[in-house]
């Protein structure tokens, strides 16, 4: 059994894959919470603080989560909505943090029927999680877009960076990169050194910096920042489509 918070068909508003027309599968659910991304949430009365999807983040939220107990039943959503897309477009599975279900019977058998239908999946994931890649091979048919949090979540070293789900990720899958979500803030003072420190124990893979924003209003405090850092460290700029066009509404 694993949780769902959402279902939709977009467009990928971020990273390698932003632009493609995508079906998105929110898991709810994280072993972090990033309370730096400072948006700010009520909850039974008190003000919380996380990241802009914190209603699939905080477990008080589970009430309203479904819960998926059949493959069979989602693969027959999932077979209905491409009909009426009229293709099988780009899955991307997310979260929170959607890992945390990898050895979920349901949640597995759901990745095994995408794979089986030649279907891109990508997973958007914190890269904490080490995947046991042998017992669940499905995974390595994946992409995954390895969202390392920096100190500006809020979070600990130890909690964030996971040297070996990192390594094993990156050589098992058929496709990784790197994802960092940074502000001005952290521009002038430690993502240089933060990056190079992820740098060293994945080399290889290609690096996109997005700016840190739950609104429009908050990712213009940020976008020329990331845009001149890209450009001076030969990283990739990823915007944040789907917060630029819709701004702070849920499910697009
Ligand atoms: S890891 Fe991602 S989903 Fe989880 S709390 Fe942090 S930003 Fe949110």
């Amino acid at each position: 059994m694993f949780y769902l918070t959402e279902q939709f068909f977009s467009i990928q508003g971020e990273g390698k894959y932003a632009g493609v027309p995508s079906y998105f599968l929110r898991t709810g659910g994280c072993n972090l919470n990033c309370p730096g991304f400072g948006t700010c949430y009520e909850m039974n009365g008190e003000l919380r603080y996380g990241c802009d999807t914190y209603f699939a983040v905080d477990a008080s939220f589970a009430k309203i989560w479904q819960k998926i107990e059949q493959s069979s039943e989602l693969i027959a959503k999932l077979k209905d909505e491409f009909q009426i897309i009229g293709y099988r477009p780009h899955v991307v599975i997310t979260g929170g943090e959607p890992l945390l279900y990898y050895k979920d019977k349901v949640f597995y058998e759901v990745i095994e029927w995408l794979v089986s239908q030649k279907i891109l999946v990508t997973f958007e994931t914190n890269g904490t999680i080490e995947i046991d890649f042998k017992n669940y091979p499905a995974y390595k048919n994946c992409v995954f877009a390895l969202s390392i949090k920096l100190t500006n979540s809020g979070e600990s070293r130890e909690k964030r960076i996971n040297s070996r789900a990192l390594r094993s990720i990156v050589s098992y899958a058929k496709e990784s990169f790197l994802k960092f979500t940074i502000d001005a803030r952290l521009i002038e003072t430690t993502a240089l050194a933060e990056i190079n420190a992820i740098r060293e124990i994945l080399p290889k893979s290609d690096i996109y910096c997005m700016p840190v924003g739950e609104s429009r209003e908050s990712i213009v405090k940020n976008d020329k920042f990331v845009f001149y850092f890209c450009m001076a460290q030969n990283f990739r700029y990823s915007d944040r489509l789907h917060i630029r066009v819709f701004d702070t509404t849920q499910g697009v």
